[in-house]
């Protein structure tokens, strides 16, 4: 038996999602720019995807900017806004706020345009795990041209507050840009009551293939193409679009609506029994950020004197898939950003495992990983340097 407690990571695709493209990846494979009525066939079926995706957020289908995924969805919002604005502005406007906590797709985005001459303000957080308002109103200045905070954060699953950030950007006359690509599926998104500009989301986390996502664009909104080539996309963003898998996005995007009552309830019961058996049969664990605003799925958890990466090793061979917040780059292991943000230390934040579970997460799968992370865990203790000095935490 094997448990995948990494939704968070990425979600299998819906077999009513593989059903939907499998016509467009053999009889229907036409350009959906084509005159030709194979071409307007691929059209209708874009026209209809793009009518879903509208649907899960409340926008009109004019204001969905069909991307490969979230992270080109960020970039194209964060990015395509400034460069679209910033001449406007004539060397006014030239300032970014967002949070510690955001995805590196936005982080780098930010970072980049720090080269080029913008300031951007990095909002920290408390151990919670969720970003203050106050604190974004006290960073806006007259230069403010952008806030980009998420909705769901990914390692943690906090959820970060909704109407006050739209609420803020809307008084200063400031855009604001939510990165949504946790939430989408998990939490109702409405972008009036989210009061956003702009939203990043991806087919891959809803049950949909990867390589696919949108940007949602609120009507009037200035964003300039991060690419250049033909008129796709209202002249947002050029390129062949990638029918069967916008198709793919379109049904994910409607069995997102549909299960939006249920599944999460499923899953918060699930993940609640996972999480407290780890703490009941485990010593010295804790769990990461504010219990009570978190989305349905996702537990992020500290296991004092044992390493994220050989607990994640150990578990993936006796059969349990989850995630470590922690980026591996030239060799060593980097402590997660996010975990850092709320205040662990670089150890406690590499003694850390995500477990994000899903549509498919079988009560027989929790049962089985129940019963193979104490063991993992103790063993892995067993033999830490760190365990003879291990002191209680909370
Ligand atoms: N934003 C968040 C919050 C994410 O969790 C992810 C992926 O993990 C992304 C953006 C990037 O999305 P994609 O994998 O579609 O590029």
């Amino acid at each position: 038996m094997r448990a995948y407690l990494d939704y968070n990571a990425t979600t299998p695709v819906d077999p009513a999602v593989l059903e939907a493209m499998l016509a467009f990846l053999t009889d229907n494979f036409g350009n959906a720019s084509s005159i030709h009525s194979a071409g307007q066939r691929a059209r209708a079926a874009v026209d209809r995807a793009r009518d879903s995706v509208a649907a899960l957020l409340g926008a009109k289908p004019s204001e969905i900017v069909f991307t490969s995924g979230g992270t080109e969805s960020d970039n194209l919002a964060i990015l395509g806004l400034i460069s679209a604005f910033a001449p406007k502005a004539a060397g006014g406007r030239k300032h970014i706020i967002t949070s510690a906590i955001e995805h590196h797709a936005v982080l780098n985005s930010c970072q980049a345009l720090e080269q080029q001459g913008i300031e951007v303000t990095y909002i920290p957080v408390g151990s919670a795990g969720v970003v203050d308002p106050d604190e974004i109103r006290r960073a806006l200045r007259a230069e403010t041209v952008l806030i980009s905070v998420m909705h769901a954060n990914n390692e943690l699953g906090t959820i970060q507050p909704i109407g006050e950030i739209g609420c803020i950007a809307a008084e200063a006359d400031v855009y604001f840009h939510r990165d949504a690509v946790q939430s989408a599926g998990k939490l109702p998104l409405d972008v009036n009551q989210l009061g956003v500009d702009l939203l990043s989301i991806s087919a891959h986390k809803i049950y949909g293939p990867k390589g696919v996502g949108a940007l949602y664009v609120r009507s009037g909104t200035p964003v300039s193409p991060q690419f250049h080539g033909g008129h796709h996309e209202r002249d947002r963003r050029p390129g062949t679009e990638n029918v069967p898998g916008i198709v793919g996005f379109g049904r994910a995007a409607e069995l997102a609506r549909a299960n939006l009552a249920a599944e999460p309830q499923r899953i918060v019961a699930l993940r609640d029994r996972l999480e407290r058996a780890i703490l009941d049969s485990i010593s010295s664990v804790r769990v990461n950020g504010d219990v009570t605003r978190r989305v349905a799925n996702t537990t992020n958890l500290s296991f004092a004197a044992a390493g994220g990466e050989a607990m994640l090793i150990a578990l993936d061979l006796v059969g349990v898939a989850c995630s470590t917040g922690a980026a591996c780059s030239s060799g060593a292991v980097e402590p997660s950003h996010v975990l850092l943000a709320i205040g662990l230390s670089p150890d406690e934040a590499r003694s850390s495992l995500r477990f994000s579970l899903g549509r498919q997460t079988t009560s027989e799968e929790v049962d089985f990983a129940i019963a193979a992370i104490p063991e993992v865990v103790e063993r892995l203790r067993a033999l830490s340097p760190r365990s003879a000095t291990m002191v209680a935490v909370r």
